[in-house]
């Protein structure tokens, strides 16, 4: 079966949503007005129940099926905030607030679900619960993290849950995903060296951090080259170096390193991280220095469970015809911390030919609008078949 025809009526009408969020971006856990205006619509539609200030921002939506014996309940997920980048598309809905846009199409993501609640609030065509879920601060603010931190898995009884994301460059409305781990673990680190600045041409009365920097970010990339398993994708980006002074013959007192790692297994995640501190830790004794280390756990690993991605696959290729095999992915991606509290998937819909997510001209392509909402609807629809 095709794209559900009922979302072919409405496809007006939710791209209509999706221009007036496109419009409106919020950052991080700032989205009130997007906040408001799911809350409004899913009330509107007829929602059992709709909570708002689930993980501050949060905004969940109830809808009972025709039957509740199956005893089930299903959590469909959409992010909801924007990024701070000044929007060059030239769209006329283009955003209202200069540096602010929806670069990575979340505003897509919200109208797709937003669709896809109001087709079940009207049809409740399966036996159990949906519990649709728009979360805020998916941009490195781990929303997701919060939501489930204020209990949203067990308040609801959520046994399953599923997300989507767009993708730039994958066919319009086609469907990929990966079992296992798909996007990455993302840390961040802050590396303090600490020596005796001076005169440059003094160097032997100095401690030299600039030298004890230099041999560290070399000797990080041992991490991935010399103690990793060659077949675990590991990656250690230095990628900022800044001296406590900017002159010419002074040697500074200080160097501080910022990067990023960037892991796909929880057992490479932890190696990094030790051997991070020993390196550096290593390094500093050498020539006589000291060094701080702060590793920052940000989101962990997306695992998509086995037999949730082999459903989400068979509902993939019900509405679009088939569903292709994802690379991995060493982006990181929030919806893992739901991930980490149940079973679920998390798929790609292809965005078409655009630029890709959070460049000034990327564009959420409406068009892939009845295809996403189908998946929403048919998860929950075939997960619970009516009684
Ligand atoms: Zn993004
Ligand atoms: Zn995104």
């Amino acid at each position: 079966m095709p794209v559900k025809n009922r979302f072919a009526e409405l496809h007006d009408e939710i791209t209509a949503w999706r221009r007036d969020i496109h419009e409106h971006p919020e950052l991080l856990y700032e989205t009130d007005r997007t906040s408001a205006l799911v809350a409004d619509k899913l009330t509107e539609f007829g929602c059992d129940e709709v909570v708002t200030g689930i993980g501050r921002t949060g905004v969940i939506g109830v809808i009972k099926g025709n039957s509740d014996s199956s005893g089930r309940v299903i959590g469909l997920r959409a992010d909801m905030d924007a990024l701070p980048i000044l929007e060059d598309t030239g769209v006329p809905y283009a955003s209202k607030t200069p540096g602010v846009m929806h670069a990575c199409g979340h505003d897509g993501h919200t109208a797709m679900l937003l669709g896809a609640a109001k087709y079940l609030s009207e049809t409740r065509n399966f036996n159990g619960t949906v519990v649709v879920i728009f979360q805020p601060a998916e941009e490195g603010g781990a929303g997701g993290k919060a939501m489930c931190d204020d209990g949203l898995m067990d308040r609801w009884g959520i046994q399953e849950v599923y997300g989507m994301h767009n993708w730039p460059g994958q066919d319009a409305g086609t469907f990929s995903i990966r079992p296992g781990a798909f996007f990455a673990a993302t840390d961040v680190f802050e590396i303090d060296f600490q020596g005796k600045g001076g005169h440059a041409a003094k160097p032997h009365e100095t401690v030299d951090t600039t030298v004890m920097a230099a041999q560290a970010i070399l000797a990080l990339q041992t991490i991935a080259s010399r103690n990793a398993d060659p077949v675990d994708q590991v990656v250690v980006s230095v990628t900022s170096f800044e001296t406590s002074s900017k002159a010419f013959n002074v040697i500074p007192q200080g160097v501080s390193l910022r990067g990023t790692v960037r892991t796909l297994a929880p057992e490479t995640r932890d190696l990094a991280q030790t051997r991070i501190i020993e390196i550096c830790n290593g390094i500093a004794a050498t020539f006589g220095g000291t060094v701080e280390i702060d590793y920052v756990r940000n989101y962990p690993v997306m695992v998509n469970s086995e037999q949730e991605t082999d459903f989400a696959v068979e509902v993939a290729r019900s509405v679009s015809g088939e569903c292709a095999d994802a690379p991995l992915v060493m982006g990181g991606e929030d919806f893992a911390f739901m991930l980490e509290e149940r079973p679920g998937a998390y798929i790609l819909v292809g965005n078409g030919d655009t630029s890709p997510v959070h460049h000034p001209k990327y564009n959420f392509n409406d068009e892939i609008i009845p295809a996403g909402c189908s998946w929403y609807a048919e998860i929950a629809e075939k997960r619970m078949p009516a009684a």
